[in-house]
């Protein structure tokens, strides 16, 4: 017998779509995440200076973007690299916000730093790296922000979604699922996108899904079809690295777009989102169909 969906991810009841929450809609100042409107996130990598930060901003606002992404506590693998400025990174987030009016989303990688994150940001990142970390996703959950959950670079769908029912379960229920690939026996990209995850997820659950197509591929050539591909598959929004000059970029600069890259890959996103269901949640299937 063909075991269900439902089935295979009994553990995580909450996260699963029912007859009566069919999809979430996470608000976030003026902004409805999983709703009609398909969600930009996008900015530098991490924040490095007060100018590359607000041109980044003014530049992504311009081209439609309504959510300004940019570390400013850093999960690097080398101890050498750069970690972020922290608190001074959260000022200058919080400065883009006041002068663009742009939703701010920015990692946080330690508990004990939540109530610092939870006063500057609107929407909290958990990293690839932290995505198993439950004290830090319970304390996120308490913060009262939305929680943006990125998928653990060797986590199964099931652990993604165990992660996601933590939040779910201390009481937060704006938690929002982030496909930013995944670890494979291919080396050519940094990760491998699971574009099947994303519909997958879209189908079973009723958490908004937002794609990073940066971190998914490392290559900014790469960056633009996998934005395409994000939008056919089924996601809500996406989560997009932006810099001025991303050969100069202090992290992530080979999978950073440049201003004229960014907006080339927005226009050409657009016969694609005319194609996305106007009803949140609706498959993809009966609009075009
Ligand atoms: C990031 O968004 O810059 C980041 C560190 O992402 P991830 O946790 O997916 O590696
Ligand atoms: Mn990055």
């Amino acid at each position: 017998m063909r075991e269900t969906w439902q089935d295979r991810f009994a553990a995580t009841p909450d996260v699963l779509k029912t007859g009566q929450r069919q999809q979430t809609v996470v608000p976030v100042l003026d902004i409805e995440i999983g709703g009609d409107e398909f969600i930009t996130m996008a900015g530098p990598c991490s924040v490095e200076t007060g100018q590359q930060l607000m041109a980044t901003a003014h530049h992504v606002r311009s081209r439609g973007a309504r959510i300004l992404r940019g570390g400013a506590f850093k999960p690097r693998s080398s101890p050498y690299s750069f970690q972020g400025l922290g608190l001074e990174g959260l000022r200058l987030l919080a400065a883009a916000r006041r002068e663009t009016g742009l939703a701010i989303v920015t990692e946080v990688m330690s508990e004990c730093d939540v109530p610092l994150v939870a006063e500057y940001a609107d929407i909290l990142q958990i990293g690839s790296r932290s995505m198993e970390n439950y004290s830090l996703l319970e304390a996120a959950a308490h913060s009262g922000r939305p929680v943006l959950l990125k998928r653990g670079m060797t986590a199964t769908i099931a652990e993604f979604l165990q992660s996601a029912q933590v939040i779910l379960d201390n009481g937060n229920p704006y938690v929002m699922l982030c496909e930013r690939g995944i670890r494979t026996f291919e080396t050519a990209m940094r990760n491998m996108f699971d574009a099947a995850g994303i519909a997958l997820l879209k189908q079973i659950s009723h958490l908004p899904i937002i794609a990073d197509p940066s971190h998914a591929t490392g290559h900014r050539e790469l960056v633009p079809a996998l934005a395409r591909i994000a939008v056919v598959a089924g996601s809500d929004g996406l989560l997009v690295e932006v810099h001025p000059d991303p050969d100069r970029a202090w992290s992530d600069g080979e999978q950073s777009l440049n201003f004229a890259e960014f907006d080339a890959m927005m226009a050409s996103l657009d016969p694609y989102l005319a194609l996305r269901p106007v009803a949140a949640g609706a498959p993809l299937m009966e609009a075009v169909g």
